[in-house]
């Protein structure tokens, strides 16, 4: 689409020229909302028309909604397992894109306790970084100045594998992070970050941490923002500070890198801007040596402006704890996007997170909206409706039909339309549909949680003839590492062989061990969740919480056990009658290979 810059943004007045071309690329895309969305379904349709998938559907040719809609089932990434593993060993033939499948992007989201595999093309680049672009033109709208210095932002790469039949499948930002995009992305003044590619790109996360946070020690009046994709993930730096403060002091002060640095170019990258500045390591020291940790963050980095962290869905239990260390910094919450696909932004990034919507972008796939019923077991197809057609204030399920070759696929998340920015819907994240726990990337549901309860059970407590009668869980972020935690109401048949302290920790550990990869791989490797905790409590614990959700309306005859608790009366209830509380002793097993 031609994009006319001379003329006069509704969104504001851009900073610059660039600015305006991208102002309004939005202001053209969401006017033309519908026509938008046709041609990109016309497009993907007419492209992947010989595809083994839309020919199976016998769409003939056609690309129209009436024949796509018609013809195309609503489906999961249950549905695609044989397709996606076909070509994970290596069918190359066009079975889902007539694009080749460059690369398995590796969703947090599981499918039989493994990351989903989501196939992307090559050209999916130009697309996420067409989204990528219209950020700081935005936020340039609400913060002056971001080109008078830079952001602190904390950035990893994480491991990656390959499928049998030779293709990658790592997390979306590691491929990002490691694609030309980002590697040789042209000088902006108005986004410049602290943290050199060398030290993103170090697959150790200790000395990718160590480094990121040592460079923006050094430039610490040049931060203008500061931020991590997530807000579990900036929570993790600030407790890396507690932790490394006065090596990070002594680096500064002596002008020498900690020896632990041990990646060649990372090493070298630091030694050339190190050099021995005492006055600083003294400001650190002295400000991380105090006890009270409140507002380190504008303490350490006065000039920053705004934290740049998605607090949105899962992520709101931390708005608390960064409020705490940030002195009550705005929070900004600028994209929308998943492995799948990315799916918008937010057009108010200053705005309260309670008020976060983010704006679809028609031009980044087709979207369809399931109006979101709860207790619906059947799926009518005909109910799903269109980006312009979506209604304020209801609930749907988001569909999508990607250039890469997934149609008509459900992404799991329920999403409220708050308004629209021309005809282009507007989304407040409502939650991912069966998430129970969550403290960083994982998404435990209720069948893996019950599953990890059971096989605790069948592995420690059954040689103890005891039994879990009743149990519920919760997401504890008041530690860093946030970790889950979940009561336990036992059954003990002989009290004479009562599960003792050891079994209950292995009881931890064996839940552990059953929760999906995702969760192994954020306790092993990223370090980003803490050891799991069982408290059990009295008999009869469970029963009394029935009392109390009874006393406050419940129906007695449809009372069910919640497996998740976070409503404070009920907190309190059960750890008052907690009678001990045990610990995973060690790390679970993960490996960055699929166990299938
Ligand atoms: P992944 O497939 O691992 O990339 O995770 C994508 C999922 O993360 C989305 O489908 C959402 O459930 C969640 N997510 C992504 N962006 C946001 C956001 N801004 N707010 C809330 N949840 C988000």
């Amino acid at each position: 689409m031609a994009v006319d810059s001379s003329l006069p943004s509704p969104l504001g007045p851009p900073a610059c020229e660039k600015d305006a071309k991208a102002l309004q690329f939005i202001e053209q895309t969401t006017r033309n909302a519908d026509a938008v969305q046709e041609t990109v379904l016309a497009e993907i349709l007419s492209r992947n028309a010989e595809t083994e998938y839309l020919r199976r559907y016998k769409l003939g040719g056609a690309t129209d909604r009436k024949s796509f809609k018609s013809n195309l089932p609503v489906i999961t990434y249950e549905n695609l397992q044989p397709e996606i593993q076909r070509i994970a060993n290596g069918d190359r033939s066009p079975i889902l894109s007539a694009h080749p499948i460059s690369e398995f992007l590796t969703s947090s989201g599981t499918s039989a306790g493994e990351r989903k595999l989501m196939p992307t093309i090559q050209e999916e680049w130009d697309r996420r970084q067409s989204l990528y672009n219209l950020l700081m033109p935005v936020m340039n709208l609400c913060v002056p100045g971001l080109d008078q210095g830079k952001g602190l932002y904390f950035l990893f790469v994480k491991s990656e594998s390959k499928t049998p039949g030779g293709l990658l499948a790592r997390p979306v930002l590691t491929s990002y992070y490691k694609s030309e995009h980002f590697k040789t992305r042209p000088y902006d003044p108005y986004n410049v970050y602290t943290s050199p590619n060398e030290a993103i790109l170090c697959p150790d996360s200790f000395q990718s941490m160590y480094t990121q946070m040592l460079c923006g020690l050094l430039e610490r009046h040049q931060v203008l923002r500061l931020g991590a994709v997530f807000a579990s993930g900036l929570l993790r730096a600030i407790h890396f500070l507690q932790l490394n403060w006065q090596q990070l002091a002594a680096d500064i002060r002596t002008g020498t890198l900690n020896p632990k640095i041990t990646d060649p170019e990372l090493r070298g990258c630091m030694e050339r801007k190190l050099k021995p500045e005492p006055e600083l390591a003294e400001f650190v020291a002295e400000q991380c040596g105090e006890e009270n940790w409140q507002g380190i963050i504008t303490r350490i980095w006065p000039s920053t402006k705004y934290l740049d962290v998605i607090v949105t869905g899962a992520m709101a239990q931390y708005i608390p704890t960064l409020d705490y260390y940030s002195g009550g910094l705005p929070m900004a919450c600028t994209m929308y996007a998943s492995s799948e696909c990315y799916f918008g932004l937010n057009l108010n990034p200053m705005c309260r997170p309670s008020e976060v919507s983010y704006t679809i972008m028609p031009n980044m796939a087709y979207f369809e909206f399931l109006p979101y019923e709860p207790n619906s077991v059947s799926l009518d197809p005909t109910r799903l409706v269109d980006m312009v057609d979506v209604v304020v204030g209801k609930e749907y399920e988001l569909v999508i039909t990607t250039y890469a070759g997934l149609y008509r696929y459900r992404v799991g998340d329920i999403l409220r339309v708050t308004g629209f920015h021309n005809s282009a819907p507007q989304f407040h994240f409502v939650r991912r549909k069966n998430v129970l726990l969550s403290i960083d990337s994982d998404k435990t549901d209720e069948a893996e949680l019950q599953l990890a309860v059971d096989n605790a059970t069948k592995l420690v407590l059954e040689k103890l003839n005891a039994s879990v009668v009743e149990y519920t869980s919760f997401a504890d972020t008041k530690t860093i590492p946030g970790h889950y935690v979940i009561y336990w109401e036992l059954l003990v048949k002989d009290s004479a062989e009562s599960p003792n302290s050891e079994s209950l920790s292995q009881c931890c550990l064996a839940m552990e061990e059953s929760l999906n990869s995702v969760y192994r791989q954020c306790r092993v490797a990223d370090n980003s969740i803490g050891p799991l905790e069982i408290r059990v409590v009295k008999s009869g614990t469970f029963e009394e919480l029935m009392d109390y959700a009874i006393s406050r309306g419940a129906s007695i005859n449809q009372y069910k056990v919640p497996r998740c608790v976070n409503f404070t009366p009920i907190m309190e209830l059960l750890d008052s009658r907690v009678v001990s509380k045990h610990f995973s002793p060690s790390l679970p097993h993960w490996t960055p290979e699929r166990r299938r």
